[in-house]
């Protein structure tokens, strides 16, 4: 039964799983959920919209169709940008624009989300790429179903992986060497050995497993919960992941610049961040 609160947005499915709980999914299927510059839009204005309802507990972020997410898009999608990021003159020339935008859309976005008081569980299948991986870190728990698969592959353009650099943090910092450096795939399995995913379910269990977590978290006082997670996120943050993630995305902005002087062509930098495979590879 369709609750009165579910909405559609361009991109983006807002459905109530039960009155307390908001399954949050991106509906660009015929893209793998490539994110765009709406999809950023709509899922921001999908978590505010949950937390701004007072009797929402948790929020579940998925993906429609067999893949959670291919990374960052840029060829399409509005390019009104809404001044979440604090740099915004988005078409300024040189590395000052770009830096800019990826600061709004990207590294600010996911600290934003990352920071959504109220607790957020990703539900992930099949591939989950590059700037994919940054919308998975920035919810309290990963569920993955046994299809699931990982790879940021951006090294070969030059950059020190996605904007949002969770990668140490995620992985630890061997793995997470190996996983930037060759670009390579990693599995549910290893996500989960690594520390990374909470849980691996056969795939056709991913969407009640995650479901039936959600309803244990709901049954908790909701400033309860709201406290915990930010004791967890000012324990990361004590420990300088913020301090860290702002420094690196500093040093991403300096690759990309580099990349566009050397290569002359920023269209292919950012077409190069979703594209399937890096270059030199087959
Ligand atoms: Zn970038």
């Amino acid at each position: 039964m369709a609750d009165p609160r579910d909405h559609d947005f361009e991109t983006v499915l807002y459905r109530h799983v039960t009155p307390d709980i908001v399954r949050v999914s991106m509906n660009r299927v015929e893209t793998r959920n490539s994110q765009n510059t709406q999809l950023t839009y709509d899922l921001n204005a999908a978590f505010d919209r949950a937390n701004a309802d007072d009797q929402v507990k948790v929020i579940i972020l998925a993906g429609e169709g067999p893949h959670f997410s291919s990374g960052h898009d840029m060829k399409g999608g509005p390019r009104a940008f809404q001044g979440v990021g604090t740099w915004q003159n988005y078409g300024a020339k040189g590395a000052e624009g770009p830096m800019a935008v990826e600061e709004e859309i990207y590294l600010q976005m996911c600290r934003r989300w990352r920071n959504i008081p109220k607790p957020m569980l990703a539900e992930v299948q099949g591939a989950c790429i590059a700037g994919g991986l940054m919308l998975a870190w920035v919810c309290d728990i990963i569920v993955a179903s046994d299809d699931a698969r990982f790879r940021d592959l951006v090294v070969g353009w030059g950059i020190p992986g996605v904007e949002f650099f969770g990668h140490p943090w995620e992985l630890g910092h061997r793995r997470a060497r190996e996983v930037l450096y060759t670009g390579d795939w990693f599995t549910a399995q290893e996500a989960h050995q690594w520390g990374m995913v909470n849980h691996v379910v056969p795939r056709a269990e991913l969407r009640q497993y995650t479901e039936e977590m959600a309803k244990k978290i709901a049954d908790k006082p909701l400033f309860g919960l709201k406290l915990t997670k930010e004791a967890i996120n000012q324990t990361l943050d004590a420990q300088g992941q913020w301090s860290a993630m702002q420094t690196v995305f500093v040093m991403h902005t300096l690759a990309h610049t580099h990349w566009r002087e050397v290569n002359g062509n920023g269209a292919a930098l950012y077409q190069g961040e979703s594209a399937p495979k890096a270059p030199g590879r087959s």
